[in-house]
């Protein structure tokens, strides 16, 4: 009999036992996960937050500003990355006046947050304070709120070794708490997403700039379409994939999907090129040379590396032209009085802090203040830019490499196009290799 029951108390008891320990140990690492994922939320303090006014991606950067009140005892502000276990120190220049802190992670539009860097998790952003309560010490987190006119944001790091990362930037609520959410995941490209894109200058019926050397006659329009399919080939042998306005002779529209303006955030690309050749009137024939037109707001580190490089290794040297000059090779043209005067468009959204190359304003979106809402369709057919009101947008670099009409620049450049293509891609590669 005892026998028996013990046989039947291992049958029926222990399983049932073993099953019971079984679902505690199950439930116990779930409370365990969720505990972890919770606590960094659990910990920040809810009595205020900080209010972020403006965010935008431009090319590989993510850029923050806001400002938050400050109470009296909180001190040694910064902005991070957090999740509890990691942090990632941001970049923060902040200003305290009037009882409210301000910060921005950068003046540039070009700097701040490098997204190609951040690695794989969940991370939210906060503000990291240190107060000072009955003279210790004590770190507080605080969340931030959104106080922009967008919602989420979404980002694929560039091709290296064959891998992308995808960043998802998501609001979110915890417990009636804002957050801004930082899902960073390895991912496959998907099929319309693009690393760079290369929009070789005219075509079709516009042939650009023409030059004559040895009783040849060379357009503009050939001369950077041998450029771009240089750089090209350059850049996908090293895995980077490409996107181009055009790959022949062929005319290339402005703002319909694919255009000149439009096809590098339709692919989502990091960086746009625009190649050109140049030319100058009779009476400004001492011109000759390289020049790399930029964004406003930017930080001219990409664009120092690519005079560097491409002076270098195409040999050849920088333009010695001043107007709509910068610095050394860099140029920004802005809209003159005059030309917005001209304006057949009333009333103008033009400003002379606008810069005037819609290869450069248009593909910023806010970050270089587009323009084309739509209204210059009635003048001369130009539909909206998609992309006017976008805040996550390719970084555009427009290239005059040399003057067609100067016939020592001419000579450099027929024949020796892949020279002009290796210094764009030795720059770009120098650019990514430095973590800014
Ligand atoms: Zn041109």
């Amino acid at each position: 009999m005892k026998r028996r029951n013990n046989e039947k108390f291992l049958k029926t008891v222990v399983p049932l036992l073993l099953g019971l320990v079984f679902l505690l140990i199950i439930f116990g690492c779930y409370r365990l996960i969720t505990k972890k994922n919770k606590t960094f939320l659990q910990t920040i303090d809810k009595s205020l937050y900080a209010s972020i006014s403006h965010d935008a991606i431009y090319g590989i950067h993510l850029n923050f500003k806001g400002s938050m009140p400050v109470l009296e005892n909180i001190s040694d502000f910064s902005l991070v990355l957090a999740n509890g276990k990691d942090e990632i120190v941001l970049p923060f220049e902040s200003n305290v006046e009037d009882d409210t802190l301000t910060f921005t992670t950068s003046n540039y539009i070009n700097k701040g947050i490098n997204l190609e860097f951040l690695p794989t998790g969940v991370y939210y952003l906060v503000i990291k304070a240190v107060t000072m309560e009955d003279d210790k010490p004590i770190t507080k987190y605080f969340s931030v709120k959104n106080d922009t006119d967008y919602q989420n944001l979404e980002y694929y790091t560039l091709t290296k070794d064959g891998k992308n990362n995808k960043i998802d930037i998501e609001w979110d609520t915890y417990e009636e708490c804002p957050t801004l959410r930082f899902t960073i995941k390895e991912c496959e490209l998907p099929n319309d997403v693009y690393d760079i894109t290369i929009d070789p200058g005219h075509g079709g019926f516009d042939a650009g700039a023409v030059g004559t050397l040895d009783g040849v006659t060379y357009h503009e329009a050939d001369l950077n379409l041998n450029v771009s399919l240089k750089l090209k080939e350059i850049l996908e042998a090293k895995g980077y994939k490409v996107a181009m306005t055009r790959t022949k002779d062929e005319d290339v529209s402005i703002y319909e999907p694919g255009g000149s303006a439009t096809l590098a955030n339709d692919v989502k690309s990091k960086f746009n090129f625009a190649l050109h050749h140049n030319s100058f009137a009779y009476e400004a024939s001492y011109l000759k040379g390289l020049e790399v037109y930029v964004a406003s707001d930017i930080e001219f580190d990409f664009a120092n590396l690519l005079i560097d490089n491409i002076t270098k290794q195409a040999n050849t040297q920088i333009s010695p032209k001043e107007i709509y000059q910068t610095a050394p090779g860099i140029y920004q043209r802005y809209f003159s009085e005059e030309e917005i005067l001209e304006d057949e468009v009333q009333p103008s959204n033009k400003t002379t802090s606008m810069i005037y190359y819609y290869n450069i304003r248009e593909l910023g979106g806010i970050s270089t203040q587009s323009t084309n809402d739509g209204r210059y369709y009635d003048i001369n057919g130009y539909v909206a830019n998609p992309y006017n009101k976008s805040n996550n947008t390719t970084e555009p670099y427009l290239l005059e490499l040399g003057y067609v009409n100067n016939e020592d620049d001419l000579r450099n450049i027929v024949g020796h196009e892949e020279d002009y293509a290796r210094g764009i891609y030795n720059a770009l590669e120098e650019y990514l290799s430095t973590n800014y």
